[in-house]
């Protein structure tokens, strides 16, 4: 690991030597690190800053993710957000998404891939929809033997087992090659 690699709490510089620059605050005689970043150490103004690379960029309204199902809930699924508009997210973001009025008895199983958009932020909490045609599970397998399923009609027919279980599938269900190498 580079040494110049800061994580947020750690002491970057003394306070008589240096003043607090970007991504720092001062704590005693200590300047330490509010983000993950590398240490930037400039004499001739005495500034001691982090220039952080993993900026958390959270994603807005209409923004489209696509995510991983955590927990599927009786009225709600939880997502871990891997992609928001087609970019990869390094930062460990989750959103929840409700479902309740949606008849379908499997929306989503915990491990599917999904697409949802999201539609507001309530006290911290990151809200998606997956109602619309587009949205919903792109990949997911068979809930009994794991197999690999097989889209009929609007729900999933596994190759294997042969059971067939309902989904909300998106319309770009199987389309995405890339999210099988997760
Ligand atoms: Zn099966």
């Amino acid at each position: 690991m580079n040494e110049n690699q800061k994580i947020p709490g750690e002491k970057i510089a003394q306070i008589e030597e240096y003043l607090p620059g970007e991504n720092t605050f001062e704590d005693d005689d200590s300047i330490r690190a509010t983000t993950i970043g590398e240490i930037k150490l400039d004499s001739s103004e005495r500034l001691a800053s982090l220039n952080s690379k993993t900026q958390i960029t959270v994603p807005k309204v209409g923004d489209i993710i696509i995510g991983v199902v955590e927990a599927n809930l009786p009225s709600m699924i939880a997502i871990m957000i891997k992609y928001v508009n087609g970019k990869k997210v390094v930062a460990d973001l989750e959103c929840i998404c409700v479902t309740r009025h949606i008849r379908k008895k499997n929306i989503a199983l915990a491990k599917d891939v999904v697409k949802v958009e999201i539609i507001s932020h309530i006290n911290g909490t990151i809200h998606a929809t997956i109602d619309s045609q587009e949205l919903g599970v792109l990949f997911t397998k068979c809930r009994k033997c794991f197999g690999t399923v097989a889209k009929m009609r609007d729900a999933v027919k596994c190759k294997d087992c042969g059971w067939i279980d309902d989904r909300k599938l998106s319309l770009d269900f199987g389309k995405s090659e890339f999210l099988i190498q997760n």
